[in-house]
């Protein structure tokens, strides 16, 4: 089963992936977290995606639909869930081609549906484990062990695309590109919305009732 997680930067797409991940055994595809690699390796690939990411931008279509076409060679006939791409119409159709010549199929597009008000509070208050990956908020998700992290003791950093002046120029671009997939999917018939301003766990029953998994 193949899946899209659509939804604005902080409706939690890395948090609900993570709990099918765990639960149901897909495989998680996160753009963004495959970018922060590259970053992190240094590689040509990286310093450009660097460029774009730290200002809010989104990278070009050309170079993402490289790395997912990529990263599905490498997992034929997996159940992916698919974080944070496609973002815009040309990712879309893309995606759609790619899942055609691997002989697979798109099952959903599950829309975290979010009060935009509230993802500046979630955006700001997130941090995310240097090693891990793992997500906490400082008032609603605390670390117990204060800046490390619970699951591996690594340190609790904030994305730099995490700040303000970067939110409000990833929101514009989510509105201005990635919304207009709210109705490109659901003329296709794909579309299921999920109300994101849940809790984590309550959004996550309502995911598994609505998929019937
Ligand atoms: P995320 O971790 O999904 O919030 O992504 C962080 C940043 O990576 C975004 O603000 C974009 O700059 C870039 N990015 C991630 N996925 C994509 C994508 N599918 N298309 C273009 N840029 C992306």
């Amino acid at each position: 089963m193949n899946i899209i997680l659509l939804g604005a930067p902080g409706s939690g797409k890395g948090t609900q992936s993570k709990l099918l991940v765990e639960k149901y055994k897909f495989n998680q595809l996160s753009t963004g977290d495959l970018l922060r690699s590259a970053i992190k390796s240094a590689s040509e690939f990286g310093k450009l995606a660097q460029s774009y990411m730290n200002q809010g931008k989104l990278v070009p279509d050309d170079l993402i639909v490289q790395i997912v076409g990529e990263y599905l060679n490498l997992n034929k006939n997996k159940s992916i869930i698919f974080d944070g791409f496609p973002r815009t119409e040309i990712q879309a159709t893309k995606l759609n081609e790619l899942l055609e010549n691997a002989k697979s199929e798109l099952n959903f597009v599950l829309y975290l549906k979010i009060n935009p008000q509230d993802l500046i509070d979630r955006l700001t208050g997130r941090r995310v484990c240097a090693q891990c990956g793992e997500i906490y908020h400082v008032h609603t998700k605390p670390s117990k062990n204060g800046d490390k992290c619970e699951v591996c003791d690594g340190s609790l950093v904030q994305r730099k695309d995490d700040h303000k002046e970067v939110i409000l120029e990833r929101l514009l671009e989510f509105d201005k590109n990635t919304g207009p997939l709210i109705e490109f999917y659901k003329n296709k018939e794909k579309l299921i919305t999920v109300d994101a301003e849940l809790s984590t766990e309550n959004v996550f029953s309502e995911i598994q009732k609505k998929l019937s998994l």
